[in-house]
This record gives structure tokens, sequence and C-alpha cells, in this order.
């Protein structure tokens, strides 16, 4: 492989800029700027020497082919963090004849050297973008390996399966049916439970790692605006304002308890007569009717009924002028119950995170539901094609590691990583 390098800190000011070589020779041209560096894994304070300058004083230190993130020899440059540093070194670095890095370059070098499988990229990513604390949770488990261990250990069912199997057929006596030993059938029903508890904890992972939508629903000067600028002000937003993809919903994101939580505020839900309008408003009623939980709006503590689903919140809206007996009493001028309605919401969302498998990326679902497919019907099966459906299987466990026909999705994922991870 050849030579790249990329700044791995954010671009911009900063008390300390990283700048990672890897390849084959990343130690030698670390030495030329920095002087013999004779341990690896080792920090050295060195003069980065250009030409007859001092470029920086910085901390250099390699790592030996098999021992580094990338798998290749790779060094790490620690400059200050100034751009200007950064930037005479990048060009130092291209009259050596290195190249700046790609997108997502380090990480997919790491999964082709086989230093990380496919879902601890997608975990790695996931954690890079994690804003909330049940983000990066999640996406901790599953870069550091979880769900390849979880996979290896079927895989070890499949190849205990599979040897019984084999064994079990009798080439000497052609006439008389194999059987095949209660064994195998015990360690695929396990297998097919371990997939199944993954499948049907997938939407809950999902949303964490995506995010819950709450709509926020009512009719017009229900309080609906108000109620969603003092909760933004009140909880972390983490970006505020966002305009929908269409101009009737609002979105804004927001980390309620580590949980990350887009509000839909959909403003425009009332009947028009107005085509234009009328379209975006069934747009919106679709949002409201597919997000994960609505506050149902009014002063009155009424419920759109047309919209209510079990586990939806009533909110009666302006408590300090209305004296509402139905839904949870809301003031978005004194914060009368805000916490109230926050803790509500919490403990909605929550209760549904319960059963949340690790498996959070479609990607991961299809090979799972692959493999549990695969192994529908597989009692009563003759041996050979009892064989073949376990060989089925495994080669779908492989498609989730990303051991066989990752290219399809090598681009997508690197893609969405920045330059120098
Ligand atoms: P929306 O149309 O449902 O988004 O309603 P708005 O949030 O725009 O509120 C409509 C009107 O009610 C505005 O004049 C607000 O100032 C007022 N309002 C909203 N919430 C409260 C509240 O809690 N107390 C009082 N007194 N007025 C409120």
């Amino acid at each position: 492989m050849d030579l790249i390098y990329a700044e791995a800190t954010p671009p911009g000011r900063g008390g300390v800029s990283i700048v990672r070589i890897s390849g084959d020779g990343a130690r030698r041209i670390a030495e030329s700027l920095a002087g013999p560096l004779a341990r690896p894994r080792h920090a050295y304070l060195r003069d980065i020497r250009d030409a007859d300058n001092i470029l920086d004083r910085a901390l250099v230190m390699w790592f030996e082919e098999g021992h580094s993130f990338t798998g290749e020899e790779l060094a790490e440059i620690h400059l200050h963090g100034a751009p200007v540093i950064v930037r005479r070194l990048g060009q130092m670095l291209t009259n050596q004849g290195l190249r700046l890095a790609e997108a997502g370059e380090f990480t997919r070098r790491a999964f082709l050297n086989g230093r990380m499988d496919l879902s601890e990229v997608e975990g790695l990513g996931d954690l890079l973008a994690a804003e909330t604390e049940s983000q990066r949770r999640l996406a901790m488990r599953m870069s550091s390996g979880e769900l390849a261990r979880k996979a290896d250990h079927w895989r070890s069912l499949l190849i205990r399966a599979g040897a019984l199997v084999e064994s079990s057929v009798d080439f000497a006596d052609e006439d008389v049916p194999d059987d095949v030993p209660d064994e195998v059938f015990d360690l695929l029903s396990e297998l097919r439970r371990d997939l199944h508890e993954q499948i049907s904890g997938y939407a809950a992972a999902e949303r964490i790692r995506n995010g819950f939508e709450v709509a926020v629903i009512g009719p017009p000067n229900a309080g609906k605006s108000s109620l969603i600028n003092r909760i933004a002000r009140r909880e972390v937003a983490l970006v505020s304002d966002v305009a929908g993809t269409t101009r009737d919903i609002i979105e804004l994101r927001l980390d309620i308890r580590g949980l990350a939580v887009t509000l839909l505020d959909t403003a425009g839900l009332r009947t028009s007569e107005d085509i234009v309008e009328s379209l975006g408003i069934e747009r919106a009623r679709t949002r409201a009717v597919e997000a994960d939980l609505r506050l149902h709006l009014s002063p009155e503590g009424k419920k759109d009924d047309t919209l209510w689903q079990d586990g939806d919140i009533l909110v009666a809206t302006k408590s300090d002028l209305f004296n509402s007996v139905e839904g949870l009493p809301v003031s978005s001028l004194t914060s009368e119950g805000l916490d109230q309605l926050i803790d509500r919401i919490f403990d909605a969302l929550s209760a549904r995170t319960a059963n949340a498998a690790l498996v959070s990326h479609q990607r991961q679902l299809s090979a799972l539901s692959e493999a549990y497919e695969a192994l529908e019907g597989a009692e009563g099966l003759p041996p050979e094609l009892l064989a073949e459906t376990i060989r089925r299987t495994a080669s779908s466990l492989d498609r989730l590691l990303g051991r066989i026909g990752a290219e399809d999705y090598l681009d997508v994922i690197f893609t969405s990583f920045c330059i120098g991870k």
C-alpha cells in the first residue's frame, strides 16, 4: 500500500494537532523529519526539521506493521495545534511523495488488513458521530467487537453442527436413511433463538442510533411552538431549528437524558381549502402517525382522536391561564409541568429501548435475517440438504462481518467518514 497521511485531529486551532502517516516506510519518513526513532510505540520529543529551519517541536512515535490502527507501519506526529504548522508539514510530506488520505482511508485499510470487521467499522463510524450517551454506549459496544464475538460464537455452533451432520452420513450403506443426531437440531435452534432476539431488538436499537421522533400536535394557537422553544432551551438542543425536508415540519434534535430525540413541530396541522397547503398538512399528518410518540396539545387537554395512539401524552397547555381537568398541565410561560412532561417523554421512549439489540444497521439486519431464514425448516431435512443449509447460514454470518460481499458497502460506509479517520 502506498504511503498516506492526514491530520487525525479536527482542522483548526487547538492544543495539539496530530498527523498520521500509514504505509510501508512510515517510520523512515518520521525519522527523516525527527531523527532516529529506535523503539516502536515510544514517544520522542523532537524538533521537526524543515531544511535548515525548525518547523515545530513535536512528539513523534511509530508503530510496527501488525501493531497499529491500520495494521500497517504507522507514524504519528503530535504538533502544536496551529493550522499553519499542519499545512507546512503536509507540504513537506507531499514533497516526499506521500499522498493525502481519502475520507475514511485509515479505517478502510484497518478493515482490509483484518484489524476490524465490518460491524466494528460501522460501530466506529457511529461512535464518531454519537451525540448522546445512549448512542455512545451502543456504538462503543459495536466498535469494540461485541457483535463480532457473537457471530464467532454462532459460527462455532454451525461448525459443530456441520461436523455432526457429516459424520452421520453413512457412505457404506446407501439404502438405509441416515439419522441426524438430535444435537444438531439443538445447536441450530439455539442459534435461531439468538438470531431472533437480535432481529426483534433491531427496531429499538435503530432508534437509539438514529433517534426517536416525537410529534407535537394540536390545533393552531394550542401553544406548540412556545412549548418546543421552552423545551429546547431547557434540554440540550443538538441542532436548533433545522428545517425538515418539507416546509411543513420543523425538526429539533434534542438530548433527553441521553436519548436522541427529534421533536417534530407539525405547525400546519389544520384543515384547509388550499390544495398546496392541504398536501403539506397530509405530509405532516403522515409524519405524526409514523412518529414514535405524539404529544397532543390544547388548553382543554383534548386529544386528536384521528391521531391518538396508545401511550401518547395528553398535554393541557397554558396552565397559567386555563384549568383543565384532562391532561398534564403545562405552561410555557411559567414552566409549570415542564419537568414532568420531559419525565413522561423519557419514560415512554426508554421503555421501548428495553429489548434493544446490538444490531442497529439495515445491512446488519439483512445479513442476520438471511441467516435466520436459511435455518427455517432445517428440522427434518436429510443430511445433504442440512449440510447445505448450514453452509448458507455460515456465509450469511460472514457477510455480517464483511468477510465476504463487503465490496458493495465499503464506499457507502467510508464516504461518511471524514479525511483523517
Ligand atoms: P401554536 O400555533 O400551537 O404553535 O401556538 P403558539 O406557541 O404560537 O402560541 C399561540 C399563542 O399562545 C401565542 O400568543 C403564545 O404567546 C401563547 N402561549 C403559548 N403558550 C402559552 C402559555 O403557556 N401561557 C400563556 N399565557 N400563553 C401562551
